[in-house]
């Protein structure tokens, strides 16, 4: 090792602007003596180092281990540089028009530094609700444009003082250009009012309107992607009312905890579950309720599991001062509805709903719904994307052409592609009315301008009739591809994993158009991301009402009766009597018969439906996949029994599976009066069983040993475990979802890489 001067250059790519890189790199430099600079440039930051060879290497060493808790390297280059004899290490300004392709933060948790100066009474900012600094707070919510400067945030209307510039403007300080820094002199401040708008004198809006909770009212809370409706979560009369005010009858609510140990007083929480709840993103994690809570049955009804989080804002954090068990924290909407981040939008839309508004004078330029993970198979599976995660991309294996793509129908996100990196949006939501359509148009405006992206190929679903769709059609003259959507959640679920096919793709969810123009939604694809052909199927059923039986089980129960017995179906004894008289079915029936409005689905989503109706379960839902997901619920831990079933290949060379032995099965258990939870738990094996089978057979015949689990069905969790270890023990290579949610959240991801291999570009 020589003594001699050495100088090296790194090209640092990442998030690596906003999030207290550069001094980090400037005090890590100081500590091993090294001279040189550092600058921000359009891909990330760029640093000459000067000094000894065992200087530069324990920098190396330490840059992964030591960076800042935002900060995320994805790359670094580092070459040779001739020695030039800096006498200092510094920061030099960046230029603006160069600072264009670099990555932003997600909006993350309130630092414990922040909290301590915010419970300090002697720190400026004690109870201050809008403390942030370069290790916390928000980003992606704020930002209107890059480069990301403060004057490019809705942080712009505020003038920092001169306390808060001088930390702004000092290297060792932790809020050397924090765009959001502020205090109570100079930022946002919160307020009270009513349903009216009409603002309540009081020194501390927040302890008042906890007292307002505390008495059983409804409050709306500005937050940091948009507003949250707050009740007190073991006030039962509350939370009913909140159900009723915001018509929605059934979908559990989220709870937010002042802590870890009073969410263990509620729910089961392992390790893996605790450092979810606790991680920068704090996102809502499903964790198995407790047996006997103060928790009001209203808040969870016929659900195993809380959704529950921990505060995330210092807002929230002094609103659980005032000691709650844990508060409802839904998304202030109604439902199907995006949710509201505007004060004036919130009094229009929510009057109705919330009593009071706790609001404040920041805006928020893009709304972001709390993102929901459930710890399912030894990893966090993301069910909804959003807040915390984005607007951080998939990295992928190859470089794509700019790509957008726009979704799905349901639980909607879009992704744009830029070299390696996938962007994929947050939760849109629901695309069937105007307001969610807005928004749809709003993300990509807003994520083609802040990741400076013009894309030049746009990809969609094959449904034409999907907003989505539609959208997709109005970007003229940039060429559209569409997408089978099986096929999109296989490619997505590769694209996370990183991974080449060609896989035997199981893509299960509610609903798709396949490409012969039926409803497809049990799949078993041999897929790459070129194309696929689909080697096996579920037998199709009619879908009697078509969009009438996702919404009514029991006519998918009636289906499945008839295609497992015929049209005489008048000798079972079932609960599914329950739900239709004999006219009704008798109407289906004939509807069936004759193809009116009955289109084929091999939908396997929907037999889940089936079973649920034909044991009784539920006739009817109020959102898609409740029926399924209840039937998961309800299932026996310990049941090891299974259902026959049947398969044979097809014309086409296709394997059509025959339902109508496990049909069979089920209703000479429910006849029989088998427990409802055996019932279920014998479906899922049998599932199990089945598909692994099926995996084995389509390896002998093809050579291809990777499997990829994909498509909404998967949220299931033993479906998801079970079939996990079967494949595994089968010596599969298997590819699952940890980065995209394996629902239609995740589609727009396997959208864009299909379309870009379509288009050539990988
Ligand atoms: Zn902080
Ligand atoms: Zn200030
Ligand atoms: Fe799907």
């Amino acid at each position: 090792m020589t003594e001699e001067p050495q100088a090296t250059r790194l090209e640092i790519n990442g998030i690596v602007q906003g999030v207290g890189f550069r001094p980090f790199i400037y005090q890590l430099a100081s500590r091993h003596r090294l001279k040189g600079e550092v600058a921000n440039t359009a891909t990330g930051v760029t640093l000459i180092l000067e000094g000894t060879e065992i200087g530069i290497l324990q920098f190396l060493a330490d840059l992964p281990a030591k960076k800042p808790p935002l900060a995320h390297i994805v790359e670094i280059k580092q070459t040779p540089a001739p020695v030039k004899g800096f006498t200092s290490f510094s920061i030099v300004k960046s230029r603006d028009s160069a600072v264009r392709a670099t990555l932003i933060s997600p909006d993350v948790r309130v630092c414990d530094d922040c909290l301590a100066e915010m419970r300090d009474p002697a720190d400026r900012r004690f109870g201050y609700p809008f403390i942030n600094c370069t290790n916390c707070g928000p980003r992606y919510t704020i930002i209107d444009d890059i480069p990301y400067d403060r004057p490019k945030t809705s942080m712009r209307h505020f003038t920092m003082c001169s306390r808060c510039q001088a930390e702004y403007d000092d290297p060792d300080n932790r809020r050397f250009h924090a765009q959001p820094n502020a205090c109570p002199d100079c930022g946002p401040r919160v307020s009270l009012c009513d349903a009216a708008g009409k603002r309540f004198v009081s020194d501390d809006p927040i302890a008042e309107a906890a007292g307002r909770i505390k008495a059983g009212r409804i409050v709306a809370v500005k937050g940091l992607g948009g507003f949250h409706l707050a009740v007190d979560a073991v006030n039962a009369k509350a939370v009913e009312r909140l159900r009723r005010r915001k018509h929605r009858e059934e979908k559990p609510f989220a709870l937010m905890c002042a802590d870890l140990a009073q969410i263990r007083a509620i729910a089961r929480v392992s390790d893996a579950e605790e450092a979810l709840l606790a991680s920068l993103q704090r996102p809502i994690v499903l964790l198995k309720k407790r047996a006997h809570t103060p928790i009001a049955d209203a808040v969870a009804p016929r659900n195993r599991y809380f959704g529950i989080m921990l505060p995330y804002t210092p807002l929230h954090h002094l609103l659980l001062d005032a000691g709650f068990t844990a508060l409802v924290m839904t998304s202030a909407n109604l439902s199907e509805e995006p949710i509201a981040i505007d004060n004036a939008e919130a009094l229009a839309r929510l009057g109705q709903i919330a009593d009071d508004f706790l609001v404040h004078d920041r805006d928020i330029y893009l709304r972001s719904d709390d993102s929901i993970v459930r710890h399912s198979a030894g990893h966090p599976r993301l069910i909804r994307r959003s807040r915390g995660y984005v607007p951080m991309p998939v990295f992928l294996k190859d470089e794509l052409p700019p790509v957008l793509a726009c979704g799905a129908e349901l639980k909607s996100t879009v992704c744009l592609t830029r070299g390696r990196q996938a962007f994929v949006s947050q939760h849109i939501g629901d695309l069937e009315n105007r307001a969610t359509d807005d928004f749809l148009r709003l993300t990509v405006d807003h994520l083609e301008r802040i990741l400076d992206i013009e894309p030049q190929w746009v990809a969609c679903d094959l449904h034409p009739d999907y907003m989505s769709t539609r959208y997709a059609a109005e970007c003229g003259d940039v060429p559209c591809i569409a997408v089978q959507h099986h096929h999109a959640h296989i490619a997505a679920c590769m694209a996370e994993n990183q991974a080449d096919g060609p896989v035997i793709g199981l893509s299960f969810d509610g609903t798709g158009l396949g490409t012969d123009g039926t409803i497809w939604g049990g799949e078993v694809l041999l897929a790459d991301y070129h194309g696929f052909t689909r080697a096996a199927h579920l037998n199709p059923v009619p879908m009697p009402g078509s969009a009438a039986a996702i919404k009514e089980p029991w006519r998918m129960a009636l289906s499945h009766l008839r295609a497992a017995f015929g049209e005489d179906m008048d000798g079972l004894d079932l609960p599914l009597a329950r739900f239709a008289d004999p006219q009704q079915r008798r109407v289906l029936l004939q509807m069936m018969e004759k193809g009116i409005n009955s289109p084929p689905t091999s939908s396997l989503g929907r037999l889940f439906d089936a079973v649920a109706a034909i044991i009784g379960l539920r006739g009817t839902v109020a959102f898609e996949g409740q029926a399924a997901m209840e039937l998961e619920m309800i299932a026996d831990g310990n049941e090891a029994g299974r259902y026959e079933f049947t398969w044979g290949e097809n014309a086409g060379g296709a394997i059509a599976i025959a339902g109508d032995a496990l049909i069979r099965d089920v209703v000479r258990d429910a006849a029989a009066g088998v427990a409802p939870a055996a019932i279920s738990a014998r479906f899922h094996n049998t599932l199990i069983v089945l598909f692994d089978q099926l995996c084995r057979h389509l390896r002998t015949r093809t050579g291809i040993d990777r499997v990829a689990l994909s498509g909404g069905v998967f949220q299931n969790d033993r479906l998801l475990v079970g079939l996990t270890r079967a494949l595994k023990k089968s010596g599969f290579d298997l590819l699952t979802h940890r980065l995209v949610p394996a629902n239609d959240g995740g589609l727009s991801l396997g959208q864009a890489v299909v379309a870009a291999a379509q288009a050539g570009g990988a």
